[in-house]
This record gives C-alpha cells, structure tokens and sequence, in this order.
C-alpha cells in the first residue's frame, strides 16, 4: 500500500489547480452572485479533454484512471464547486453510463461529441414524486412504431440549462413502473424536449440546475440505453460512480475552506495576537486537517477498488457519506474561524459553506447512503 501520490497524480493535481486558480479564480465570485455557467470557461476546457476524462481514447476521451479523476474534480471543486459539478456530472453520470450500457453504434454516435465536450450530458432521474425513491418515476415512455413517445418532467438537473443530451429515465410499463424504468438518451432538438426554469439555489449557483420538459417526445428506438426495464439498473451503477465525483467535490470544497480558514487565522488579530495562537483555533484547524485527510483516503480508496475490477459500490456510498458531512463541518468551522466576516460576502468561506450543503443531498442523500451501506454490512455479518 503506497500512500505517497504518484508523479502522474502530482502532475494531474498542478495542472487542473494552475488552470483552475487562472481561469475561474477571478470570477468565482461574480458567477455565483449571478447564476452563471461561465461558457467562455467551458470552452477553453472543451480541448482539454475535460468533457472525457475517463472515456476511451478510441471515443476522444482522455481515458484516465479514477484517481486522476477523482483530484481533477476536487480541483476544480476547490476554486469553483459549481464548475466541478458540471464536469463531474457530465462525466459520471452523462457520459459513463452510454460508455458502460450503449451499443457500439450508440458508442459511436454519442461518446466522441460528450467527450470533446460539443455535447453537454445530463442525468434525468428525480422528479416531483421520484427522490430518494427512483422507483417512483412516472415520466412515460409508449412504444409507436420504431419510436418511443416519451411525456413527463424531471427536476433539479444539473446542468439543465445547457445540456445537448439527456438521459432521461422512464416507465414503459404505467401498470408496472418499478419494473419497467428504462433510459433512453434524448438530445436537445428533439422535437418535444424543452428546458424549463433555472433554479435559484442556495448553493452551486453558477451550474443551471433545471427542470426538462418532455411533450410527446418522440425519441427512436435506437436510442433506448441498454434494455427495456434495465434503467433502474443503469441508475445504480452510474451513481455508484458519480458519488466518486461527489465525494471529490465535497473533498474540493472543504480544501479550499480549510486554506482559507489557516491563512486568515494567522492574519486576523485579537487580544494583540493572531487567532491562530489560541488553542480552541488550533484545535478547530487540527480537526478539519485530519477530517480532510481522512476524507480522501476513503476517496481514492473508491477509485482503487474500481479501477482494479473489484466491487466498490459500498465504498464509493462510505466516501460520499462521509465527505459531504465533513464538508458540511469543515466549512461550518471556516465560517466561525472567520468570525463575521465568514458570514460575509467580502469572504469565499460563505460560498463554500453554501455549496458544501448539497454534497449530503445529490446522487442520493446521506440517509440514502447509510441504507446502502447498512444493506452490504448487514449481509456481510450474516
Ligand atoms: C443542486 C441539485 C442538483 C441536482 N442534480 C440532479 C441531477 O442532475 N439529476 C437528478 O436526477 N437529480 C438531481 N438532483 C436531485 C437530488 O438527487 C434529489 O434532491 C435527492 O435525491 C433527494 O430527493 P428529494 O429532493 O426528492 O428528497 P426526498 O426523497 O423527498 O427526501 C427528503 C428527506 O427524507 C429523507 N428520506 C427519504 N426516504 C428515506 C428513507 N427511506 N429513509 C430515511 N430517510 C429518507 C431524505 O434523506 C431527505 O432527508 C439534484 C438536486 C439538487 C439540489
């Protein structure tokens, strides 16, 4: 067991933080207070290979291991949580699962415009009745012909607002619902899908979460991923990939906090003294470290198992758990280190405490997670 990152992880690292630190440093501010996906940001991404991180080089992808995947995303997470989140979704939850599920033509058709990024993925599963229940979509898919008509609205889609393509779960069965949830991949200008309202959210407000609409949708059968009644299936592995991404984004978020909460402690001055040399600080600092650390140990243990062929499910669930809560703690501590400039906007701590939030509710809230986890120790032990 090396517990030393090797040459390529460091390099990794340095390259997406230099990136990060020049292009969304200066404007993270700015485009959390106006909702904005910084395009002109996305683009110069798009060639970077961004848009393909895991995808095969035959594809266009940059086909690196999960690692290399998972300190990308906390990169980009720990200067702009929101642009993290779009890349970790379209990757983990976009793109992966056509990679994983679709014929060759599908592979084809699809992976090469994801992974340069000309097409941005979204994945489609909550919906007003359907939450932590993905059993519970009633967004219908009728077989016409050759087609499939599909009717029903998705909400908080991450990346909505921008999406080419959406994989999009539905019932082909209304009688039957939990047993027939299906996928089927939907592009933007397919007559009968539109983008409905952006969210005002309380955090990650630079990515245009959004609901779809799908109207008489008329989507041809080839685009149907995997097989009829396969999609809840397909849900579990993609997620049990994108908590890899969300634990990263959590880990990015609650870095930058930490950063921010050292160097501001040796600065501000009370009693004639920085902060810093005041235990109960100290003390603060010393827990976010180890919480921190302890965080992207269960992360890369995730990516290790997965890259390795072996089941990682539990562990992917086990580092999403546990990240988004130390996230959630770790920028709570940043914001009272920063006292009441933490609840500031003159302060990043504000925005990352907003952002570390949603970490716990995304790709299945913590309670969710500890269902899944308590599942696979209760069968262990039996
Ligand atoms: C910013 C943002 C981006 C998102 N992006 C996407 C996306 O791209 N695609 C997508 O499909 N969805 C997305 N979501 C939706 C997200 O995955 C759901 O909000 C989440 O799964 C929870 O569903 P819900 O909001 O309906 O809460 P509910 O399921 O109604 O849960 C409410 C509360 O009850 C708890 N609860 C529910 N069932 C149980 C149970 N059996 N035992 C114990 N507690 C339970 C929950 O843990 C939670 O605390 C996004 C949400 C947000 C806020």
């Amino acid at each position: 067991m090396d517990f030393n990152p090797c040459m390529k992880h460091k390099l990794i690292r340095k390259t997406v933080r230099m990136f990060a630190e020049a292009e969304l440093g200066p404007i993270a501010y700015e485009i959390d207070r106006d909702a904005r996906l910084p395009m002109e940001v996305i683009e110069k991404m798009r060639p970077l290979n961004y848009f393909g991180l895991q995808a095969p080089k035959i594809y266009g992808g940059a086909e690196i291991d999960s690692i290399s995947y998972a300190i990308t995303i906390e990169e980009l997470s720990r200067v702009c949580a929101a642009v993290g989140l779009c890349v970790s979704v379209h990757n983990s939850v976009g793109l992966y699962p056509i990679e994983r599920f679709g014929t060759e033509a599908q592979k084809k058709q699809f992976i090469p415009k994801l992974a340069s990024g000309e097409y941005i993925g979204a994945f489609c599963l909550t919906e007003a009745n359907a939450g932590s229940d993905a059993g519970g979509v009633e967004t219908s898919a009728v077989r016409m012909g050759n087609h499939f008509i599909i009717n029903g609205t998705k909400i908080f889609v991450t990346n909505g607002g921008i999406c080419d393509l959406a994989l999009i779960f539905a019932v082909t069965d209304l009688k039957n619902p939990r047993e027939s949830a299906s996928v089927f991949i939907v592009e933007k200008n397919t007559p009968g899908f539109s983008v409905g309202e952006i969210e005002d959210l309380c955090g990650m407000r630079a990515n245009p979460v959004s609901s779809l609409f799908l109207e008489d949708c008329r989507v041809p059968e080839n685009h149907l991923l995997g097989k009829v009644g396969g999609g809840l299936r397909i849900g579990l592995v993609a997620l049990d990939t994108g908590r890899i991404g969300v634990a990263a984004q959590a880990l990015g978020i609650a870095q930058a906090a930490f950063e921010a909460s050292v160097k501001y402690s040796k600065e501000r001055q009370q009693f004639n003294r920085p902060i810093s040399s005041f235990q109960t600080i100290q003390n603060y600092l010393a827990d976010m470290a180890t919480e921190i650390d302890a965080a992207r140990l269960l992360v890369y243990r995730a990516c290790d198992l997965k890259d390795s062929g072996q089941p990682f499910g539990t562990e992917a669930a086990m580092a999403k758990l546990y990240c988004g809560s130390m996230a959630s703690r770790v920028t709570n501590l940043a914001v009272q280190i920063h006292g009441g400039y933490g609840y500031s906007k003159e302060y990043d701590v504000e925005r990352y405490f907003r952002d570390a939030k949603v970490t716990e509710i995304y790709e299945g809230t913590s309670e969710v997670q500890r269902m899944v986890i308590s599942r696979a120790v209760l069968t262990k032990l039996t």
